[in-house]
């Protein structure tokens, strides 16, 4: 049985939550594009990683039949904690080279691309990754962590990313030492020039506190989240590919294989790289959050595609495994291009007739 399953429901139920807390308390956290977009890219995520996940699983077990030197006694506790630790110590280099090679943050960017910051941003997850990120597990492979740990932590390190994103928990004191928490995690979503490449860890910020990359968030400094090249689309399968593109063009606009070979490994922020992509630099004055005009009626597609979306979803993780391949991908597919119509259905200008306010 698919865990997610179980964890859908208890998101969206966390996300209402958080909603009319912040209500209540008088912030204005969610913006209703905004959100929808979120959610429909956590859905999008879902619908490929069904098969992305099989396939870095497989790999795994690949590795693991390779090159395992040890095995353990899977009912010891803390063997599983300590596959935890292990885990997480990799995620942070799989996080780290997502934010710092370029082809990794072409699918990874989707996640940094809300310029809001609440429950509904962490389920941005992006569908793109589950090619390359498997290979960062190499160390737990060859120490011999059986798939099913590997599976279980892996879950675990993924959950306990959710809580993190909600500007309504402050500084945690001793905890944003040796835990990642909402604090050091607004931190990594900022734009601001402190924010850049800072806190990649899962769930232990011992890491980037370890290997210079920690940053602790400023209290005399409002976070400005999101990217300094901002996506202004809500079509969230664009989201995933986009920055791909934008490689393929510097690719191709590059004189020499070096210059190509960097254009795609080295850093997204080369000043080469930041000319060519016309990334302006970080004023926080100047900074307005994309929105477009949209209609009540717009409102309740959008709303409506999520639903029926998280339904379909839902349909999948049953009926799975009695799908071949291909039917997956069909039914997959054919999800994906539903969620880029609603998205870019916001954009239409015949659609417009009010302003775009914010979640109400
Ligand atoms: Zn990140
Ligand atoms: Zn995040």
């Amino acid at each position: 049985m698919n865990p997610y399953l179980y964890t859908v429901p208890v998101f969206f139920l966390m996300i209402a939550t958080e909603y009319w807390v912040s209500r209540i308390r008088g912030r204005d956290l969610y913006r209703f594009q905004d959100t929808v977009t979120s959610l429909n890219a956590g859905l999008v995520s879902q619908f490929i990683n069904i098969m992305g996940g099989a396939f870095s699983v497989y790999m795994y077990s690949l590795l693991v039949g390779q090159f395992s030197l040890l095995s353990w006694d899977t009912s010891q506790l803390w063997v599983w904690v300590f596959a935890l630790v292990l885990y997480d110590f990799c995620y942070y280099w799989v996080h780290r080279a997502g934010h710092e090679v370029n082809l990794f943050w072409a699918s990874h960017v989707i996640h940094h691309s809300s310029e809001e910051f609440n429950l509904s941003t962490a389920l941005r997850q992006s569908a793109t990754g589950f090619y390359f990120k498997w290979v960062f597990y190499f160390p737990l492979a060859v120490l011999g962590i059986p798939t099913q740990i590997f599976v279980v932590v892996a879950l675990i390190d993924l959950l306990y990313q959710y809580w993190v994103h909600t500007q309504l928990v402050g500084r945690m004191g001793i905890f944003e030492r040796f835990l990642v928490t909402p604090s050091n995690h607004r931190v990594h979503h900022g734009q601001n020039d402190y924010c850049i490449d800072k806190n990649y860890g899962g769930i232990f910020s011992i890491w980037d506190q370890l290997f210079g990359t920690y940053a602790d968030e400023r209290p005399d400094e409002m976070v400005i989240y999101g990217v300094r090249k901002p996506l202004r689309s809500w079509d969230p399968v664009w989201a995933n590919i986009q920055h791909y593109f934008v490689i393929g063009r510097l690719v191709r606009a590059s004189r020499s294989w070096h210059e190509k070979f960097m254009c795609v490994f080295g850093p997204p922020r080369s000043p080469a790289h930041l000319e060519a992509v016309g990334e302006a630099p970080f004023r926080a004055a100047e900074f307005v959050s994309f929105s477009t005009p949209y209609t009540s009626r717009m409102k309740h597609i959008g709303a409506a595609s999520t639903i029926f979306g998280t339904f379909m979803l839902m349909l999948l993780y049953l009926v799975a495994p009695r799908l071949s391949i291909w039917e997956s991908l069909a039914y997959s597919f054919l999800m994906l291009g539903f969620f880029s119509f609603i998205g870019r259905l916001w954009v239409r200008p015949s659609m417009m007739g009010s302003t775009s306010p914010r979640f109400q």
